[in-house]
C-alpha cells in the first residue's frame, strides 16, 4: 500500500519520541500531517522541519509567536491553544498517535475518533476519564482503536487467537516499580528522585510516578475494562519484575496466550503502526536465554492501595473512575511540587472518592461532556482536600 499519513499528538514526549523513531526508520512510508506539544516549541519545530509536517500546534496559547518564529522560512502552518491541538487531531491523517499526558488528551483524541481514523491510544487517562463514551463514539464513527499501552497491546494481540465469548479472563503484568520490595513506612517517605527511578521502562514523569504507586496499574485495569468490555472480575494483575510478558488472555479451554517482548514501547507502537500488517521493529530482540528467569508475585494491596481503589472505582461506576483519575492527577502534581508525601497520593485519591460518594455525586453519565464536568469538579474537590492530606 502507498504512503500513510500520520499525526502524533504529544510528539515531544516519551511515547512521541518512540513513535518518531519508528517513522524516521521508514520515511518513504509515512507523510507527517500534524504534530503537537504542550510548551516545548524548540523540540516541536525541530521535528516539524525534519519530517516536513503540514501543521504543528502547542497547547500553551502564549507561545504562538515563539512557534511562528521557530518555523520562519518554512511553509508549515501552526497554531496555539487547546483548540489548535484539537485542530491538529482533526486534520486528515489516516493514523493518529494519541500520546498527550493526562485527561487534557481527551478532546483531541475524541476529535481523531470522530472522523473515523485509526487511533493508536497511549493516553490511558482519557479512557479512564470517559471510556464508555470514547468507545461508543469510536464505534459510531467507525474508528479503529489500537491500544498502544504495552499491556493492552499484548491483550489485543492475544485476543486474536480466540473468540470474545471464549475468554475467561485477562491478566496484565506489573513491574512492581521501584518500591516493589520496600516496606510501607519507607514507601510513605519516598522522595521524588526515588519515585522517578523506574527499574525497566524509560517514560514521562507522570506515568513513572504512577508506576511507583501502582496507580498506573489501577488506571490500566480500568483502561482494559473499557477497551475490551470486561468486568472487574475478568481482569487480573500479576507482578512480573522483568517486564517481558506484558499481557495474557485465558480462554475457556485453560489455554493462556501471552505476548512477550523487551520492555521497549517501540514494539507495541510498531504493532499499532503496522496493523493489520507487521512492520520492522526497532527494539532489541528478546533473548530469553540471557534473561534466564521470569518471576511472578501477587500484588500487595496493603502497600499499594491505589491498585485496589481502581477496582472499587470500576465497581462503583457512575463516574467513579473519572474521579479516581482526576484525584490522581492532582495528587501526582502535588507530589512533584513537593506539597505531599508519596504515601499521600493514594490517600488523596481515596479521600476524594469517599467525599465524592458521601456528597451524593455518583450519578450516571450520559456523554463525554458529563465526564469532562466530573473531571473538573473532582479536581476542585481533590485540590480542596490537599491541605488536610498534606498535614
Ligand atoms: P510525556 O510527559 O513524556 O509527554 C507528554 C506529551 O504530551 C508531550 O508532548 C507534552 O508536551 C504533551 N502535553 C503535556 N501536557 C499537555 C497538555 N495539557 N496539552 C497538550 N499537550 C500536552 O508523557 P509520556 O509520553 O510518557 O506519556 C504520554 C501518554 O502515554 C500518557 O497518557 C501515558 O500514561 C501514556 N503511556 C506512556 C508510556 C510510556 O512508556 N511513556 C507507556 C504507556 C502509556 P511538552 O513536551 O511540550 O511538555
Ligand atoms: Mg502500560
Amino acid at each position: 500500500s502507498g504512503v500513510r499519513s500520520v499525526s502524533v499528538l504529544g510528539a515531544t514526549g516519551s511515547i512521541g519520541d518512540s513513535t518518531m523513531d519508528l517513522l524516521r526508520a521508514s520515511p518513504e512510508r509515512y507523510q507527517v500531517e500534524a504534530l503537537t506539544a504542550n510548551t516545548n516549541v524548540a523540540g516541536l519545530a525541530k521535528l516539524a522541519k525534519e519530517f516536513n509536517a503540514r501543521f504543528v500546534a502547542v497547547a500553551d496559547p502564549a507561545r504562538l509567536s515563539e512557534l511562528r518564529a521557530a518555523l520562519a522560512g518554512t511553509d508549515i502552518a501552526c497554531g496555539a491553544g487547546e483548540g489548535a491541538i484539537v485542530e491538529a487531531a482533526e486534520r486528515p491523517a489516516d493514523w493518529v498517535m494519541a500520546a498527550v499526558a493526562g485527561a487534557a488528551g481527551l478532546k483531541p483524541a475524541l476529535a481523531a475518533v470522530d472522523r473515523g481514523a485509526h487511533v493508536a491510544l497511549a493516553n490511558k487517562e482519557c479512557l479512564v476519564c470517559a471510556g464508555e463514551f470514547f468507545m461508543d463514539r469510536a464505534a459510531k464513527a467507525g474508528a479503529t482503536i489500537l491500544p498502544a499501552d504495552s499491556e493492552h497491546n499484548a491483550l489485543f494481540q492475544a485476543l486474536a487467537s480466540g473468540n470474545r465469548d471464549e475468554l475467561t479472563k485477562v491478566i496484565i503484568t506489573a513491574s512492581g516499580g521501584p518500591f516493589r520490595t520496600w516496606a510501607a513506612a519507607d514507601i510513605e517517605q519516598a522522595t521524588l528522585a526515588q519515585a522517578l527511578k523506574h527499574p525497566n521502562w524509560s517514560m514521562g514523569q507522570k506515568i513513572t510516578i504512577d508506576s511507583a504507586s501502582m496507580m498506573n496499574k489501577g488506571l490500566e485495569v480500568i483502561e482494559a475494562s473499557w477497551l475490551f468490555a470486561l468486568s472487574p472480575d475478568e481482569i487480573d494483575v500479576v507482578v512480573h519484575p522483568q517486564s517481558i510478558i506484558h499481557g495474557m488472555v485465558e480462554f475457556s479451554d485453560r489455554s493462556v496466550v501471552a505476548q512477550l517482548g523487551s520492555p521497549d514501547m517501540r514494539t507495541p507502537i510498531a504493532h499499532c503502526l503496522g496493523w493489520p500488517d507487521r512492520i520492522v521493529g526497532r527494539a532489541a530482540p528478546l533473548d530469553l536465554a540471557k534473561i534466564g528467569t521470569l518471576t511472578f508475585e501477587a500484588p500487595d494491596y496493603a502497600r499499594f492501595p491505589g491498585l485496589k481503589l481502581a477496582y472499587d472505582a470500576l465497581r462503583a461506576g457512575n463516574g467513579a473512575t473519572t474521579v479516581y483519575n482526576a484525584a490522581n492527577e492532582i495528587a501526582v502534581a502535588a507530589f512533584i511540587a513537593q506539597r505531599i508525601r508519596f504515601g499521600a497520593i493514594a490517600r488523596l485519591v481515596e479521600e476524594t472518592m469517599n467525599s465524592w460518594i458521601r456528597a451524593g455525586n455518583l450519578a450516571p453519565l450520559s456523554c463525554a461532556d458529563d465526564a469532562i464536568a466530573v473531571d473538573h469538579n473532582a479536581r476542585d474537590m481533590a485540590a480542596a482536600l490537599l491541605p488536610q492530606i498534606a498535614a
